[in-house]
C-alpha cells in the first residue's frame, strides 16, 4: 500500500482516496511573468510522477493545477515591458507548456486560469462575508479575519500569537490584525479589474486556489500539493478560507516538494543562483534533467550541480544501452520481482531514488543475459521500459537518444565513415579503420563492435 508524507499530520501515512478508486489531486502552479526555474521543473516532475504512480496502482487520477495569471509581479512585468497583460502570460504559459513536454510531464486534466474563474473566487469571499470570517477593511480592500478560524496554523505548526508578535505593523493598513490577509484587491487606476460587490478589483492570490480546488474537485479532496515553500502562509490560509467558506474538511494529504539547492545554496532569485530550465535545456535533453530531479527523494532537498546532471546523463545512458538491440518482446514472468521490487520503493513515500536503483539493477541483468538467453533478456527489457515510463523515462527510441540530436556530423556522415572503416578492415588495412575511428571518437561518436555490426552513439 502507498504511503504518502502527509505534511498535515507530519508523519507517513497509508494513502486511503475519500472514493474508492479515485484520486483527486491539486497542485499550485505557476505565476506567469517569467520563464520556468529547476524548483519549479522539481514540483512539475514531482507531481507528474505522482499522478503516473497512482495511475499505474490502477487508480483513476484527476489532477488539477492551476495557473496564477494575475498578480502584482505581473502587473509590473507587463507594464515594465509596455505590453498587455494578456500577451505576457499567453507567452509564458505557452513557453511553460513547453519546458513540461521536454520534461516529459503529461499535461494536468484541467488548468483553470484565476482570470477565467473570478465568479467562483467572488462567491467564496461573499460566503466567507456571510459567515463572518470576512470583511471590508476601510481602503475597500477585503481581508480575511484570521482570528476567527480557530484551527489557523495547523498545517506550518504556527501559532497566531507568536506570528502576531513577529509581524510587522504598517501604518497604512486597513487589517484589523496583522496577520489577517487579502482576498480581494481594490483596483488602483491603470490597474486591470473585474466588477465585484466591493467594487471592480481583483483576487488575492490565496484565495484563487481555494477556489479553483473547490470547483474542479469539490470543498473535499485526497491531495494537495505544492513546493515547501508554499506551505506558510499559501496553503495555511487555503485551508482558513476553504474550511471556514464550505463548512467541510479541505483536503486529506498534503504532500510538499523540497527546494532546490545550488552549490549548497538555496536557489533564489535574490542570490543570483537561479537556474532557467531553458538554459540547461539547450545543453542537456529534457529526459536527462527530468533523471537528476528524481534521483533524490522529493521532499529532500535537491543538490543541483553540472556534475548532478552529467551523473544523470551517464545513468540515463546505461538504461538505454541496456535497452538497446533487444527484440521486440511483452513481459513475462519473470519481471515479477523488478516489479515487486520497484512498487515497494515507490510504496514508501514516493522512494524514486530506490525505486532507480532497481531499474539500474535490472539493466545489468539485462546485459548479464543479453548473450545467455537473449528471450529472457528481452522480457525483462520489456520490464525495464515499462517501469521507466512510470517514472517518464524511457520513452524514447534507444538508437534515438543515444545517438543524440546534437553534434557536428550528421546521421549520414556518421554512418558513411563506419561503412568506410568496415571496407577497411575487410582489406585488413587496419591503420586506416583505426584512423577513422579516431577521427570519430574526437567528433563526440563512440563505436561498438557487436557481433551483428557496429553500433555508434553520440558521447
Ligand atoms: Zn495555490
Amino acid at each position: 500500500m502507498l504511503k504518502l508524507y502527509n505534511s498535515l499530520t507530519r508523519r507517513k501515512e497509508p494513502f486511503k482516496p475519500l472514493q474508492a478508486g479515485k484520486v483527486r489531486m491539486y497542485v499550485c502552479g505557476m505565476t506567469v511573468y517569467d520563464y520556468c526555474h529547476l524548483g519549479h521543473a522539481r514540483v512539475m516532475v514531482v507531481f507528474d510522477v505522482l499522478a503516473r504512480y497512482l495511475h499505474w496502482k490502477g487508480f483513476e487520477v484527476t489532477y488539477v493545477r492551476n495557473i496564477t495569471d494575475i498578480d502584482d509581479k505581473i502587473i509590473r512585468r507587463a507594464a515594465e515591458e509596455g505590453v498587455p497583460i494578456e500577451a505576457l502570460t499567453e507567452r509564458f504559459i505557452r513557453a511553460m507548456h513547453e519546458d513540461e513536454k521536454a520534461l516529459g510531464c503529461l499535461p494536468p486534466d484541467q488548468e483553470p486560469r484565476a482570470t477565467r474563474s473570478i465568479p467562483q473566487i467572488i462567491a467564496m469571499i461573499q460566503a466567507l462575508i456571510d459567515k463572518g470570517y470576512a470583511y471590508v477593511g476601510e481602503n475597500g480592500d477585503v481581508y480575511y479575519a484570521v482570528s476567527r478560524f480557530k484551527d489557523y496554523g495547523k498545517l506550518s505548526g504556527k501559532k497566531p500569537e507568536e506570528l502576531r508578535a513577529g509581524a510587522r505593523v504598517e501604518v497604512s493598513e486597513a487589517k484589523r490584525d496583522p496577520l489577517d490577509f487579502v482576498l480581494w484587491k481594490r483596483a488602483k487606476p491603470g490597474e486591470p479589474a473585474w466588477d465585484s460587490p466591493w467594487g471592480p478589483g481583483r483576487p488575492g492570490w490565496h484565495i484563487e486556489c481555494s477556489a479553483m480546488s473547490t470547483a474542479c474537485l469539490g470543498a473535499h479532496f485526497d491531495i494537495h500539493g505544492g513546493g515547501a515553500d508554499l506551505q506558510f502562509p499559501h496553503h495555511e490560509n487555503e485551508i482558513a478560507q476553504s474550511e471556514a467558506a464550505t463548512g467541510h474538511p479541505f483536503v486529506n494529504y498534503w504532500v510538499h516538494a523540497g527546494f532546490v539547492r545550488v552549490n549548497q545554496e538555496k536557489m533564489s532569485k535574490s542570490l543570483g543562483n537561479f537556474i532557467r530550465l531553458r538554459e540547461l535545456l539547450q545543453k542537456y535533453p529534457g529526459e536527462v534533467i527530468r533523471l537528476c530531479l528524481l534521483s533524490s527523494h522529493y521532499r529532500s532537498p535537491l543538490e543541483f550541480s553540472e556534475d548532478s546532471l552529467r551523473h544523470a546523463q551517464a545513468g540515463l545512458t546505461r538504461l538505454y544501452t541496456a535497452l538497446r538491440g533487444l527484440p521486440e518482446a511483452e513481459e513475462g514472468e519473470e519481471g515479477r520481482i523488478w516489479r515487486q521490487r520497484f512498487e515497494a520503493a515507490m510504496d514508501d513515500d514516493l522512494g524514486t531514488p530506490e525505486a532507480l536503483a532497481v531499474l539500474f539493477d535490472l539493466a545489468k541483468e539485462i546485459n548479464r543475459l543479453r548473450d545467455r538467453d537473449p528471450d529472457r533478456a528481452a522480457r525483462l527489457g520489456a520490464t525495464l521500459k515499462a517501469l521507466g515510463n512510470v517514472l517518464g523515462i524511457l520513452t524514447q527510441d534507444p538508437e534515438t537518444f543515444l545517438k543524440g540530436e546534437t553534434a557536428d556530423l550528421s546521421d549520414e556522415e556518421i554512418e558513411r565513415l563506419i561503412e568506410q572503416r568496415n571496407q577497411a578492415r575487410k582489406r585488413r588495412d587496419w591503420a586506416s579503420a583505426d584512423r577513422i575511428r579516431d577521427q570519430l571518437r574526437e567528433k563526440g561518436i563512440v563505436l561498438e563492435d557487436t557481433p551483428q555490426g557496429t553500433l555508434w552513439r553520440r558521447a
